[in-house]
């Protein structure tokens, strides 16, 4: 029965671009293998139609007074409604629209209170980790197991000032290992200790329902482009207050309620208190509606079954991988913790990026090669310390040598099988 289901959901979720074909530096040409879906995911077939049914009738958003401009309005309210739902938020969170994951987190990081602490750990993607620079950062160390990320969380809370302001920002899934962090007991450990604490659920979204309720955390953020909606969008969601008290994000019209000219030739303004305060000039409509639709894909297609189907592709793609004695699948927790379908490795011998570009000019697989935009985290995996550079370009690691980047394999909603089967085939 498992195995009927797991078959199941892909077509009940198709994505596009199952048809494209690519050239062989052998000749000939494949379908195309898109097995980067943490970079940015193929789109949902059903969000494409949602969004090509409604763009004749694409029309500016809170800014006309015709009809098609009314239809747009409601369509993007009621798509920050949907989020709302997605995500199962509390009745006062706001659901703010961004650009992307990386957006919703400098948002937040421009609305921290004064004097605000902030605590992450050295393993967060650079959207997280970077931009609370400007506030008193406290970058702790990789953990060895969820229980221990509570631990060392625990610890350096304890040796604060417990009444001023402070924020934890954590992962739910790593875009480097896949594997799922401790998030619920994180924001308990955040919440005892008088901190609050952001969800980056870029790579979380995807793959697993995000409860913002139940998972106690203060905010959520996430990029459209990794739920099968690319479409430039993305969410903050979460508490009102800090949002309400910070200057806006961008200045500009649809977040100022009254602009006035003063005698003094200056200009007073008064800002909304609602989302459109960090949403000045004119919103992505298509972007947010496409989320919507994916949400709502989602949620019918139904994480149970997305949820094994995901297994089953992940213990293909590992099987195949711990087959090959030169390959080293990269882990903080080990190989039982439970994980998304996000996985990365190295193969002895091998430079990264050429094991990458010979995957996509001889197989047609697309995967990516690099730090992943996590360079402490996959130093510290691959052991080649804090100096080493490995983003593009690393040398030969000669054999016995260390590996300077890593390869990333993802996978999700609408991956064939055949796709798995071939990368398997492909690295051994
Ligand atoms: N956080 C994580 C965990 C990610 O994987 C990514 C994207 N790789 C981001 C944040 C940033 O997302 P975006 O590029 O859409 O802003």
């Amino acid at each position: 029965a498992d195995r009927t289901v797991c078959r199941a959901v892909p077509e009940a979720l198709p994505v596009l671009g199952r048809d494209v074909t690519v050239p062989l530096v052998t000749g000939g040409e494949v379908t195309y293998a898109a097995l980067d879906y943490a970079a940015s995911a193929p789109a949902l077939q059903r969000v494409w139609d949602d969004v090509a049914a409604y763009a004749p009738y694409y029309g500016s958003v809170h800014r006309g007074a015709g009809y098609l401009s009314q239809l747009s309005t409601d369509l993007f309210e009621n798509a920050r409604e949907a989020v709302a739902g997605f995500l199962g938020c509390r009745p006062d969170d706001q659901v703010v629209f961004t650009r992307s994951t990386t957006d919703s987190l400098n948002l937040l990081a421009r609305a921290l209170p004064a004097g605000c602490r902030v605590f992450v750990f050295e393993t967060e993607h650079h959207a997280s980790l970077l931009p609370w620079q400007d506030a008193d950062v406290t970058c702790l160390d990789a953990p060895r197991s969820p229980r221990q990320a509570v631990e060392t969380l625990e610890r350096a809370l304890a040796d604060r000032d417990p009444h001023g302001p402070a924020l934890v920002c954590v992962t739910g899934a790593s875009n480097v290992t896949g594997e799922l962090w401790p998030v619920r007991e994180l924001a308990a450990a955040a919440h005892a200790h008088g901190a609050r604490i952001v969800l980056d659920a870029a790579q979380l979204a995807p793959h697993h329902p995000v409860d913002i309720t139940g998972l106690d955390v203060d905010w959520v953020a996430f990029s459209g482009h990794k739920l099968y909606a690319p479409f430039g969008s993305g969410v903050l969601a979460g508490r009102a207050d800090w949002l309400r008290a910070a200057e806006p994000y961008l200045a500009g019209g649809g977040a100022s309620r009254k602009v006035t000219r003063r005698q003094d030739g200056g200009v007073d303004v008064e800002w909304h208190e609602s989302a459109a305060r960090h949403e000045a000039g004119s919103p992505n409509v298509i972007g947010a509606y496409s989320i919507a639709s994916a949400c709502k894909a989602l949620t019918e297609a139904g994480w149970d079954a997305l949820i094994a189907r995901e297994e089953y592709l992940i213990a293909k793609v590992r099987a195949g991988l711990a087959a090959v004695p030169e390959v080293r699948v990269l882990s903080l927790f080990g190989d039982d913790a439970p994980r998304v379908g996000v996985i990365s490795f190295v193969v002895e011998g091998w430079n990264s990026s050429h094991f990458a570009a010979a995957l996509s000019a001889e197989y047609g697989i697309g995967v990516r090669d690099g730090l992943f935009c996590a360079h402490p985290l996959v130093r510290t995996l691959l052991g080649t310390g804090p100096q080493a550079q490995g983003e593009c370009g690393a040398p030969e690691a000669a054999p016995g040598e260390k590996s300077l980047n890593a390869i990333r394999v993802s996978f999700g909603a609408g991956t064939p099988d055949e796709h798995v089967e071939r990368f398997v085939t492909a690295v051994a």
